[in-house]
């Protein structure tokens, strides 16, 4: 994870239909601050409101054209940097909350089944628990205003209700793309086998341009979506390598494979190394020695062929 660019401005004017307001929540995770996007030239679009600051709602309502209003308020997903200003938009607005679903919808079932097993599991940093959208989007549905088109896509694996949002060449990617760090993937909202799915799905996508939750835009996804995958598959090949016969912790295991992580971070990469060890465990290369949970120790697997020979071992007895 690199540091935040806070080159970028505020407030900027992308395009003649595209603004680009940065709420002033500025962190270790969400960077230089949320990304809030006003799309329109009359009537508008808000992708992603933000967090629950009030000036940040007053620069949502001055950018709103004159004489123009907003139609839609859309959001990636529901962590609440993201998502806990869309009531007090709503209200003042009037225009509906589009969104996949409630937090802890769209999980996978694994997913699912760990949660089902509450506090050892950890998680759940920054849910926005009372998230409800007015309307539900599914996956692909085309949404349509004056001047503007989007269709959603479904991205879960930074948290299971993620959308992004493309058209006219534009991606707007939420927490599952961005150009200064790799995405959170914490275990029960975060899921790393849905989290590398939907990469290889928004990497099939036309865009030239891509418009993340925090950080700054930046041109051709493709190229920072396939880093993004390879990045991933290195820390993999990492624990795999790292992981033997013999139990160990995932702290342990962090040490080791996340050691370039700054220590403000440590947190975040040992969540997302629970992410990769369930992924790991669910394609049957690694094995926990209890219940899945943080405090498991875990081994690496015995290769097929290793069983097979014990087993076609002639008999010593
Ligand atoms: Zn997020």
């Amino acid at each position: 994870m690199a540091s935040p660019d806070l080159s970028y401005p505020p407030h900027q004017m992308l395009a003649h239909d595209l603004q680009l307001l940065r709420a002033p929540n500025p962190s270790a995770m969400t960077g230089p601050g949320t990304n809030t996007y006003v799309l329109g030239t009359h009537d508008v679009v808000v992708i992603d409101p933000g967090p629950a600051i009030g000036v940040h709602l007053s620069a949502i309502l001055q950018a709103v054209p004159a004489g123009g209003r907003v139609s839609h308020i859309l959001v990636t997903h529901s962590h609440l940097d993201h998502s806990a200003l869309a009531p007090d938009l709503a209200r003042e607005t009037g225009a509906p909350v589009f969104g996949f679903g409630v937090s802890g919808s769209g999980r996978s079932a694994v997913m699912a089944r760990l949660a089902a097993r509450g506090a050892v599991l950890g998680g759940g940093e920054g849910a926005d628990p009372s998230f409800c959208p007015d309307r539900m989007l599914r996956d692909g549905q085309r949404l349509r205003g004056q001047g503007w088109q989007l269709r959603a896509v479904w991205t879960p694996g930074h948290f299971g209700n993620h959308m992004c949002f493309v058209g006219g060449g534009r991606l707007f990617s939420g927490d599952h793309v961005m150009g200064w760090a790799s995405s959170l993937v914490s275990p029960p909202d975060g899921d790393m086998g849905d989290y590398m799915a939907s990469l290889r799905r928004l990497s099939r996508l036309r865009a030239g341009l891509c418009l993340p939750g925090h950080g700054a835009p930046f041109a051709q996804p493709r190229a920072r979506i396939l880093a993004l995958m390879a990045h991933r598959q290195a820390r993999e090949a990492e624990i795999l390598a790292a992981l033997g016969p013999n139990f160990v912790t995932l702290p342990d295991l962090c040490a080791q494979v996340y050691a370039d992580v700054p220590t403000a971070l440590q947190g975040a990469a040992l969540r997302n190394l629970f992410a990769h060890v369930i992924d790991l465990h669910e394609r049957g290369l690694i094995e926990p020695e209890g219940l899945l949970d943080p405090n498991t120790r875990f081994c690496r697997r015995p290769e097929p062929g290793a069983l097979v020979s014990l087993s076609q071992a002639p008999d010593q007895s």
